[in-house]
């Protein structure tokens, strides 16, 4: 009787400090070590369509060229429409940057010849790093292969492999590729990639890291041990990234569309916000034991720049 009337004399402690005292102290936040290893970094890039995106696109890599990424890559336009851009694209940064490039190559809507005519152009210029995709429809159809193609992105890397000894990537799908069967059809279809001769994978983006260090254990636990790089997506256009999202089945939070509510006229207070954003989720990462990532740039390399700076990565000295 005596305790049950003691208890009921202390007072309540206010919601915050309730929390304060029963919650999880720092949420996972990272405390960056002194002696943290700054990160293998690369970057994403798509090919330009017109003189002036040309020019954005060159003043992109010339921005991020001093932080000696790992490799840079260039995407290849839906059903193979930028293969001449790709192409030209990723000479120029062969012959004119320090960079080392990575061409995306799709197979959907073409026959093997003709994707192995691609890469042995890729690898006469000089080219050795290819980022092999299967592809989707343009239009957004059902997907059907081609009768003499290669039918997924396994059979694609197996057939570069037997073009030439390529260093090849492959997509991974930490919320599951949509169209696939169920999310342990889509590891097999991972480890089947790997399998075939690639050696790493970037993942599609993603807003809760959990979902990505979840994707980790399981590709683990599938005997998957090739590196699984978490693609990360800036966001300061929040519509964009909806619809985007909805297509390639990717979880936009709630919270991230609490953040842009409000200011989808204010560029410059939707940039920030997206730094913010991108900055919280690779800190989390990185303390998380991350220590390689890749940047969809969008062919913009502020955010990108200050992401990896807060990660640790400086600009180098030119040699
Ligand atoms: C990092 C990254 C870069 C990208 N770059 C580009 C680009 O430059 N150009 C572009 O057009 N697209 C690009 N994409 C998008 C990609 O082409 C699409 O997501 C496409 O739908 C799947 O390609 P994939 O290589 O993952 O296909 P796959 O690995 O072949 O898988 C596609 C689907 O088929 C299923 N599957 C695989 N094998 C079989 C089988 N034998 N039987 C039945 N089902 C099977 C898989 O589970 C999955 O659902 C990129 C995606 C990522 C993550």
């Amino acid at each position: 009787m005596a305790t049950v009337s003691i208890m009921n004399s202390i007072p309540r402690p206010s919601a915050t400090l309730a929390r304060w005292l029963t919650g999880p102290r720092f949420a996972g936040m990272p405390e960056r070590a002194a002696d943290l290893a700054p990160p293998a970094l690369s970057f994403e890039f798509f090919p330009p369509r017109t003189e002036a995106l040309e020019q954005q696109l060159w003043a992109c890599i010339r921005r991020l060229e001093p932080l000696a990424p790992r490799f840079v890559s260039v995407t290849y336009g839906a059903g193979g429409t930028t293969q001449a851009r790709t192409h030209a694209t990723v000479a120029r940064i062969v012959a004119d940057t320090a960079l080392t490039p990575a061409a995306h190559l799709t197979c959907v809507g073409a026959s093997r010849g003709e994707v192995d005519d691609v890469a042995r152009q890729y690898w006469d210029a000089g080219i050795r790093h290819i980022v092999a995709l299967r592809g989707d429809v343009p239009g957004a159809g059902d997907y059907v292969p081609h009768p003499d193609g290669y039918a997924y992105a396994a059979d694609l890397v197996a057939g570069l492999k037997r073009v030439a000894d390529f260093e090849i990537s492959v997509a991974a799908y930490p919320e599951v590729h949509p169209t696939a069967a169920n999310p342990l059809a889509d590891l097999d279809n991972l480890k089947r990639k790997l399998d075939a001769g690639a050696t790493r994978a970037i993942t599609n983006y993603f807003f809760e890291n959990a979902t990505f260090l979840r994707f980790l254990d399981l590709a683990l636990a599938a005997g998957i041990t090739a590196p699984i790089v978490p693609g990360i997506m800036p966001v300061s256009n929040y519509a964009q990234i909806v619809k985007f999202s909805a297509i390639s089945g990717v979880r936009v939070p709630e919270w991230l569309g609490r953040f842009f509510e409000g200011v989808e006229d204010e560029m410059e207070t939707r940039r920030m916000l997206a730094a913010v954003v991108a900055a919280e989720q690779v800190r989390t990462l990185q303390a998380n034991g991350i220590d390689e990532f890749h940047f969809y740039t969008l062919n913009r390399p502020e955010l990108t720049y200050a992401i990896a700076h807060i990660l640790g990565v400086r600009p180098k000295a030119a040699t």
